[in-house]
């Protein structure tokens, strides 16, 4: 993804808010990342600068089965993944859509003290839960949250809790500890990328997704994409189809010539970094 500017807008500021400054438009670059054949743009899709990046990946993956270059699997950044996600592209495309996912910002729970809903045994079945005390839930009742979407919210009983020598680890609630569940096919989808996403193979993988910083690049340093030329959207949709096909005309050359990817920089501190 990559923002840029009008030519009537002010240039963007960068920094901590840049998000509340931003306008003009976002456009969305996918491509393919076989080692064995030219990387490809196949989707180019541009919105409005404030539109979430979580908001547009639907209209990515109908695009893309519109023409029939659905993939297998959709490496995305953080923006673009959630469970929702995962079981939506799972459900609907039949995509692997991989990401990091739901980082963890709480401070108890980044050190690892504090027993979050992975440490829960969720019976849907039974609509209940056990702790990592034993106890079982007393309370399972469906609603909604605050964006609307369903959930189930599970209670422990103040009985149980009150005394507990793991409450520390738990809860601060003088009712007894709450839990708040997605639905299941999403809480089991997110019990098992967090899982995952902490292992060597899940980073191997991931790690192919990097290579479209480089698309990005080109695309700003070589064509200019971070500029549009035009006003209004559909204008300046048009121009960035001329660009990914821009693009792929030099990605093919360079394959059919033989001229071999460019080298990602490592900055000088980053080569200070023990290897291994
Ligand atoms: S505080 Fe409550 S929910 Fe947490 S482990 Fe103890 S009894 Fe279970």
């Amino acid at each position: 993804m990559i923002r840029l500017r009008t030519p009537h807008e002010p240039e963007a500021r960068t920094g901590a808010k840049r998000d509340l400054g931003w306008s003009g438009y976002k456009v969305h670059l996918s491509e393919t990342c076989e080692p064995d054949a030219p990387h490809l743009i196949t989707h180019i899709h541009t919105t409005p600068a404030p539109v979430n990046d979580d908001a547009v990946l639907e209209d990515i993956h109908s695009a893309l089965a519109g023409r029939d270059l659905v993939p297998d699997e959709h490496l995305v950044d953080t923006g673009y993944v959630d469970a929702e996600q995962i079981h939506h592209a799972r459900r609907d495309h039949g995509i692997d859509l991989v990401g990091p996912i739901g980082k963890i910002t709480n401070r108890e729970q980044v050190t690892g003290g504090f027993f979050d809903n992975t440490h829960f045994a969720v019976d849907w079945d039974q609509r209940q839960a056990v702790c990592p005390g034993g106890h079982t839930s007393v309370q399972w009742r469906d609603a909604q949250s605050h964006r609307g979407t369903p959930v189930t919210r599970v209670r422990f009983a103040e009985r149980h809790c009150g005394p507990c020598e793991l409450r520390t680890s738990c809860t601060n609630a003088k009712s007894g500890r709450n839990l708040t569940l997605r639905p299941r096919a999403e809480h089991d989808i997110l019990q098992q990328a967090r899982v995952e996403q902490d292992t060597d193979h899940w980073r191997r993988r991931y790690g192919h997704r990097a290579d479209v910083e480089g698309t990005i690049s080109q695309g700003v340093q070589a064509f200019g994409l971070r500029r549009s030329r035009y006003r209004g959207l559909a204008r300046t949709r048009l121009q960035h189809h001329f660009t990914g096909a821009a693009i792929n005309l030099a990605r093919i050359d360079a394959w059919l010539t033989g001229r071999p990817l460019a080298r990602t920089r490592v900055s000088p501190f980053a080569a200070l970094r023990p290897t291994g």
